[in-house]
């Protein structure tokens, strides 16, 4: 198996990161990453535990991570979790926790486009959504059976679902369990600590912007990089600004109130002026980033894992670079290379087909006009027109049915029943259009830029529409 490219950066855009003067980082899932069953089934407990306070009658639920995945849509009017297609079709789709047939997607969905604008969807955005989806298609399922006494709707149970769970990462225990036992929950990268020092080395200015708040912060940064740098250095001395709380999206808006974090005391006071460097703040927004550094948005580096929050935001806003750390990549990588063989298989069916097709029109065509226009002197007869017709749909029907047969062995296989995260049969996932839109450059981990240094320039790929696949297919039979 080919690891190397598992582990590399690709480029939607050119970037160049010579031109680059400043790389901000988001943390969580960003810089640290988190083994997701446990940290997610953690945050499942807290938000159950308080909807069960709140008189829910919700104990013998448990979390089962396989039913949903990051890039996933809950459709919050029909109770339904979908996988969708980069022009907003649904492919697959399930009600609570139970999948939907193909004829079942086709009613509910055959004429809808899924727009994100539309408040009934909500697009998870990020892998610490895995606890919400999971928890909303469990609802769901209560709700169907009754079990609740108000009456309520898969929007209102979303609501409810998403208060608890702001609450509970309010009220701290949450964090506090993972900051008590971080080797629990914590995915250490060795080579992160050395990654940052290249690009501070290379005389990149660093900074951290996270919704976390400092004291979360301080100890998950110390547990992540400390252990790797040389003694007497600290995680802080990577960072030329860290700023904490940064309530992304907002961050990337209008101004906002900043505080100035005494790091020793955990207290806050009101900042006025020039924001002076090593220093930790708490709020600010994106423009106290650019004035501190005196660069414009274009010289920004901005990475992070949440989708909305980190990427889009950033570029629609400040116009920074961005880049998106999607860790699930590995894992899909790994599996379309384990399944490579299905794979071709069905693309060389698939190809069959269209040929097949294509004769078929024609013979129909020809058929068409034997009709109409030759009555007279009919050059080849209807009859054999028609054996060739029905000739061809049956190699058409096998085809399909391998397709199929295939088809099924990559979905019963494949890490998760939702299939991959980036592709949806032919097509891209709505999630992978969401990247190329808004991620200059993306990949698994932050440690991937250590192999390529602070100085590479990522040259993204030449477009192919179709008529290019089609000429390049021609030439292909012309050379074969
Ligand atoms: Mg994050």
């Amino acid at each position: 198996m080919n690891q190397k490219s598992h582990f590399s950066f690709f480029a939607n855009r050119d970037l160049d990161l010579k031109q680059i003067k400043v790389i901000g980082y988001d943390m969580d899932y960003t810089l640290i990453h988190y083994h997701v069953t446990q940290w997610e089934e953690k945050a499942y407990e807290h938000t159950l535990d308080r909807l069960i306070q709140e008189g829910w009658p919700l104990t013998h639920l448990k979390f089962k991570p396989e039913l949903t995945k990051r890039g996933l849509v809950l459709d919050l009017k029909r109770g339904n979790i979908l996988k969708v297609d980069e022009f907003g079709c649904v492919n697959l789709a399930s009600h609570g926790t139970k999948e939907l047939s193909k004829e079942d997607v086709e009613t509910l969905y055959g004429s809808t486009l899924v727009d994100l604008g539309d408040p009934y969807y909500e697009f998870l955005n990020t892998l610490f959504s895995i606890s919400t989806g999971c928890l909303y298609a469990q609802l769901v399922d209560e709700l169907d059976a009754r079990k609740f006494k108000e009456a309520l709707s898969y929007r209102s149970i979303f609501e409810a679902l998403f208060k608890a769970q702001n609450l509970a990462h309010l009220e701290g225990r949450l964090k506090d369990d993972i900051t008590s036992h971080p080797k629990k929950f914590v995915d250490l990268d060795s080579k992160l600590a050395e990654t940052l020092l290249d690009q501070k080395n290379s005389g990149k200015k660093i900074f951290l912007a996270t919704n976390s708040d400092w004291s979360y912060t301080d100890k998950m940064m110390n547990y992540a990089l400390d252990p790797f740098l040389e003694e007497g250095m600290g995680w802080r001395n990577l960072f030329d600004l860290v700023i904490v709380a940064a309530d992304k999206p907002s961050f990337f808006g209008n101004t906002q109130k900043i505080f100035s974090v005494n790091s020793e005391e955990n207290h806050l006071k009101p900042h006025y002026g020039k924001l002076k460097e090593n220093s930790v703040y708490h709020g600010g927004c994106a423009l106290d980033v650019e004035n501190f550094f005196n660069v414009s948005g274009r010289e920004i580096l901005y990475v992070g894992d949440h989708i909305y929050s980190d990427i889009n935001i950033a570029k629609k806003s400040r116009r920074w670079h961005t880049a998106l750390v999607l860790r699930e990549l590995e894992q899909e990588m790994s599996d379309l290379e384990k399944y490579q063989s299905e794979r071709i298989t069905i693309a060389l069916e698939k190809e069959k087909q269209n040929k097949l097709e294509e004769k078929i029109s024609h013979y129909k065509l020809k058929r068409l006009h034997l009709i109409n226009y030759h009555k007279d002197k009919p050059k080849e007869s209807l009859e054999s027109l028609t054996t060739k017709i029905e000739g061809l749909e049956k190699d058409l029907k096998v085809s399909s049915e391998k397709v199929a047969y295939f088809t099924k062995i990559l979905k019963d296989h494949v890490n998760s029943p939702w299939g991959f995260l980036m592709r949806v049969e032919n097509s891209r996932s709505l999630i992978a259009k969401q990247i190329a839109k808004h991620a200059d450059i993306y990949s698994s981990r932050v440690s991937n830029f250590r192999e390529d240094g602070p100085y590479r320039h990522f040259k993204s790929e030449p477009a192919l529409f179709p008529h290019d696949y089609k000429k390049l297919r021609e030439l292909e039979e012309i050379n074969s």
